[in-house]
């Protein structure tokens, strides 16, 4: 690479919009191109995270919020290049020395928020360089991954400068990622707009959506009634056009934060147990194979000896109604037989209860073996109730399993709800 020579040098640069504007915008104008582009479908880029203000988080932090806004590009921009991130540099100068970088300097860039820097050779772009500024004068600006509203967001400035590297010019469209200022606190540029689209479709060709991966649900367990809010990580996650289901059913409040992470609402489910969760770009799906979990009950802590041991029970659809727990142990050193009359049809099949030949076991150190098996649901269709374990002799290699069953009005066929059997080993 040492034989180049550029033949120009090529500057565009992101203004701190601190007036507002008090002209409306006409949008009939669109993207602008520079006359410079990528010769081919992707390009390499490299990443000084040397960002010194604390709002801007630790260098794996900065890291994530730059390839996020690169990853953008093709995600959201479905044109056919992607940047691919090639790992950290400690590089922090404009030359055209064959390294695409992305840092920070620690001074006045007199006017702009970044600046993206390129070189070109018959309309052909060689190399990239983008500068973030400390300050102008009279304003110190302070980078972060979350600003607030006087801080300005490194994500989506970022964004801004990758597209002037890949060949955009300022748009017109005040909405767009391309438009020449970006106020403080604004995340808005870190989501490319249909213009930002149409402008890198025109450069590269329509590549259409990639197809979505989830590598993990964060908080992957959840009760029946769903309702919690979780966060997936994956990659291909478009800023908008992204659905998402548990087991066949909508998420709600689909949110995007990355082109690899996107928080929802989980929705209800009929039965309890794992369940596949998608993610869907128009035709394109991908699949995490029993990602999440359904519970109706769960532990609420490891199992621990000289402890009440609490498991926490809902039900929705039967709240107020009469509930019975089951409690099984096993792991050889406590024997097992049975609580119920196993002919009585409302003992479902649970394995066995042992819990009398754990008082037999161990009366003289059980002063409580269960507390509160049967009752009523509460209002919101849930109850907490526990088992205290001794603290000695030792139980290690204890496994309890807990069934639990709900609306039993004294007939069989008043279950309502029988729980999948749950277990906690010490
Ligand atoms: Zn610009």
């Amino acid at each position: 690479m040492k034989s180049h020579i550029p033949t120009s040098l090529l500057v565009c640069t992101t203004i701190a919009l601190f007036l507002l504007a008090a002209v409306p915008f006409e949008e009939a104008a669109a993207y602008g191109t520079t006359g410079s582009k990528f010769a081919s479908s992707s390009t390499t880029f490299r990443i000084n995270p040397n960002f010194v203000d604390a709002s801007a988080g630790s260098a794996s932090t900065q890291v994530d919020a730059i390839r996020a806004a690169a990853d953008e590009w093709r995600t959201t921009g479905q044109g056919n290049f992607a940047y691919t991130y090639g790992g950290e540099t400690s590089v922090a100068t404009i030359a055209a020395d064959g390294v695409n970088t992305v840092y920070y300097s620690h001074t006045d860039g007199n006017g702009p928020l970044a600046v993206c820097y390129w070189w070109s050779l018959g309309g052909i772009t060689t190399n990239f360089d983008i500068v973030f500024f400390d300050r102008m004068p009279g304003w110190d600006f302070i980078w972060a991954r979350t600003p607030t509203a006087s801080q300005f967001d490194m994500q989506g400035v970022a964004c801004h400068e990758l597209g002037h590297a890949l060949g955009l010019d300022h748009s017109a469209v005040s909405g767009a990622t391309m438009y020449a200022t970006v106020s403080a606190g604004s995340m808005a540029t870190r989501s490319v707009h249909t213009d930002d689209c149409a402008g890198m479709q025109f450069l590269y060709g329509n590549a259409g959506p990639l197809t979505p991966t989830i590598a993990q649900v964060g908080s992957n367990h959840a009760f029946l009634d769903g309702g919690t809010s979780v966060t997936l990580t994956g990659s291909g996650f478009p800023s908008t056009g992204v659905s998402v289901k548990f087991n066949g059913s909508s998420a709600t409040n689909v949110a995007w934060v990355t082109p690899s992470q996107i928080t929802c609402i989980v929705p209800s489910s009929g039965v309890a147990g794992a369940v596949n969760v998608t993610a869907s770009v128009g035709a394109q799906t991908g699949t995490l194979a029993q990602g999440f979990t359904y519970d109706n009950c769960r532990f609420a802590n490891a199992l621990q000896q000289g402890s009440w041991n609490w498991v926490q029970c809902r039900a929705p659809g039967d709240a107020g109604k009469p509930f019975l727990a089951m409690l099984s142990f096993t792991g050889g050193i406590i024997p097992v037989a049975s609580i119920g009359a196993p002919s009585d049809p409302r003992i479902i099949g649970l394995g066995y209860d042992d819990i009398l030949s754990t008082v037999v076991l161990y009366g003289s150190q059980l002063p409580q073996w269960l507390n509160n098996p049967l009752g009523l649901l509460d209002a919101s269709a849930n109850t907490t109730f526990g088992f205290w374990l001794p603290p000695s002799p030792s139980l290690a290699g204890l496994t309890a399993r807990v069934g639990f069953l709900t609306g039993d009005a004294g007939a069989p066929s008043g279950i309502q709800t029988v729980s999948g059997i749950i277990s906690a080993g010490l």
